[in-house]
């Protein structure tokens, strides 16, 4: 079985639409690797995130904004030969996004944001009380690039 590149904007747009975590990869200036699990929300190109206002990777993303966004979803081991190692394969459906992270400052934007990423999760609407939106970080990436995979679909 062969694996499938896709391109068409509204499936790949599908396959984001049915995953839980994204991988976050970035590289400050000393160019080392860090790559981190993140809940998120994704609108028309646009993927966003939250957090507490420190940590490490707020360090890294200020001082290289570019990243790259892995998502994979549809799991499903198979095999041909149940003794026979190499007969066995996965199934996925795989994406990569690649942009820059922009954070947000104006509140209105941030509560859309937040409300963009409840979304990824529940079908519901939110409100909050302004010093949580007022503590939390929200950040986008504008996707300039996208790639998506499929195996076995
Ligand atoms: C399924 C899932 C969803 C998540 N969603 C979010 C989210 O939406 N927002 C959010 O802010 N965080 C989320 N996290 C946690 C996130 O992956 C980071 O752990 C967290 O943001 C802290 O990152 P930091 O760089 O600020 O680490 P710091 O608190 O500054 O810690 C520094 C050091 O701790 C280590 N470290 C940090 N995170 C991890 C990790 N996940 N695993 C192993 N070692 C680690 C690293 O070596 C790093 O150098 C999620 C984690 C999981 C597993």
């Amino acid at each position: 079985m062969k694996s499938r590149n896709i391109t068409f904007m509204p499936a790949i747009e599908e396959i984001i639409a049915e995953c839980r975590v994204c991988h976050l990869a970035m590289a400050g200036q000393s160019g080392e690797p860090y790559v981190l699990p993140f809940n998120f929300g994704y609108r028309e190109g646009v993927f966003y995130f939250h957090s507490a206002p420190q940590g490490w990777k707020l360090e890294v993303l200020k001082e290289n904004p570019r990243v790259c966004i892995a998502l994979s979803t549809g799991y499903d081991l198979r095999w041909q030969h149940e003794d026979v190692a190499c007969s066995y394969s996965m199934k996925y459906k795989s994406v990569l996004a690649r942009g820059e992270v922009e954070f947000i400052e104006e509140y209105d934007e941030k509560v859309e944001g937040m409300n963009i990423i409840m979304k990824q999760y529940v079908e519901k609407d939110f409100s909050y009380n302004r010093p949580a939106i007022e503590n939390v970080m929200v950040y986008k990436v504008k996707v300039k690039k996208f790639e998506c995979r499929v195996y076995g679909y």
